[in-house]
């Protein structure tokens, strides 16, 4: 049953990482600030993955700690004195494991919150909440986290663009010549199985290059540079790599200028879905989504009788769930999105 809270004046988050987890939690920072549109809201995030909130108006305060930080005492005692010292009323552990109930302990906090998970440490919370909703509405776990502090409906995720941001992006839009449009591909992430296999890229671009959507841009990271540029020698001219190019604070509002977003599982895709940029994501060895609220989305996943095998495969690297999902089709459902004719 929804409760009626009392207004928290002060309110943090604990979701360190990763990307896509942080572009999913904002749907329960968009409920606590509709609920509290007074209260000062902060997020505990690891630096790497924190940028990406950098310049949302809906928070008052990011803190950013680094891995180091988790491994050392010092550090832990230090960061103990700094976040009580701002004297927190909610405190929520939207990662539900030992390392983020550990640091919602040391952030204090009169109502300490998180998920139910079978991780250890559980007795440093006030109160555990399942992980509920439904599974096949994207962020559901934080929407339901949400509704259930703030007794009202949450939303969706949903990253805003910030002017100052939106203008670099302009600039450097032009400077490469995408001011009149781009597609973006997005083929990196972090389990193999969670991957397109690497062919499949050039021939997607091959045959949206025929749309008149524009070039085919990769996005990654900074590690994913070679990568990107293998791919994208095999794609048509005009093609480009900005991976490890783009400032986190920055993906936002490139995605927000794509034509369409391509991705696997991966943060950059989540992106694009929460600037409600039209997105096709694709899906084999991981539970997929297959609503993306108001946001323009269509999901590429055959359900395998294997699948969801998670981290745990059993088919000797063939990775068939996402092998089979050709360029033809996945450049079908690009342009049924879009809404164009090949
Ligand atoms: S076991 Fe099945 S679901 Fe898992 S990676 Fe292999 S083909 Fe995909």
């Amino acid at each position: 049953m929804p409760v009626t809270p009392s207004a928290p004046a002060r309110i943090l988050i604990v979701r360190l990482s990763a990307l896509g987890d942080l572009v999913f939690c904002t749907s329960l920072l968009d409920g606590l600030r509709r609920a509290f549109p007074d209260a000062h809201i902060a997020w505990l995030a690891q630096s790497g993955f924190a940028g990406v909130l950098r310049d949302d108006p809906r928070l008052d305060e990011l803190i950013t700690i680094s891995k180091d930080t988790l491994k050392s005492p010092a550090a832990l005692w230090r960061l103990r004195r700094e976040l009580r010292a701002r004297r927190f009323d909610w405190v929520i552990d939207a990662q539900g494991l030992a390392k983020s109930r550990v640091l919602a302990w040391l952030a204090g906090g009169t109502r300490r919150v998180g998920f139910r998970s079978k991780e250890p440490l559980a007795f440093l919370l006030h109160e555990q909440f399942d992980k509920g909703g439904d599974p096949a509405d994207i962020a559901s776990e934080y929407r339901y986290l949400a509704e259930r502090l703030t007794g009202a409906p949450a939303a969706a995720p949903r990253l805003p663009v910030a002017a100052a941001a939106a203008a670099r992006v302009a600039e450097a839009m032009a400077a490469r010549r995408l001011a009149s449009g781009f597609l973006a591909l997005c083929p990196f992430t972090t389990r193999p199985q969670k991957h397109w296999p690497d062919e499949h890229w050039p021939a997607l671009a091959r045959r949206l290059v025929t749309t008149g959507l524009g070039p085919c841009v990769v996005f990654g990271g900074p590690a994913d540079r070679e990568h990107a540029q293998r791919l994208v020698a095999q794609m048509p001219a005009g093609s480009l790599n900005l991976a490890g190019q783009t400032a986190l604070p920055d993906l936002a509002a490139w995605l927000s200028q794509a034509r369409a977003v391509v991705g696997v599982d991966t943060g950059l895709t989540h992106i694009g879905i929460a600037v409600h940029t039209p997105t096709i994501a694709l899906f084999g060895s991981t539970c997929p989504y297959t609503q993306g609220a108001e946001s323009p989305l269509r999901v590429i996943y055959d359900g395998l009788p294997c699948a969801p095998c998670k981290r745990r495969p059993t088919c000797n690297g063939a990775f068939t769930c996402m092998r089979q999902l050709t360029p033809e089709r996945v450049a079908d459902a690009v342009t049924d999105l879009l809404g164009r004719v090949r």
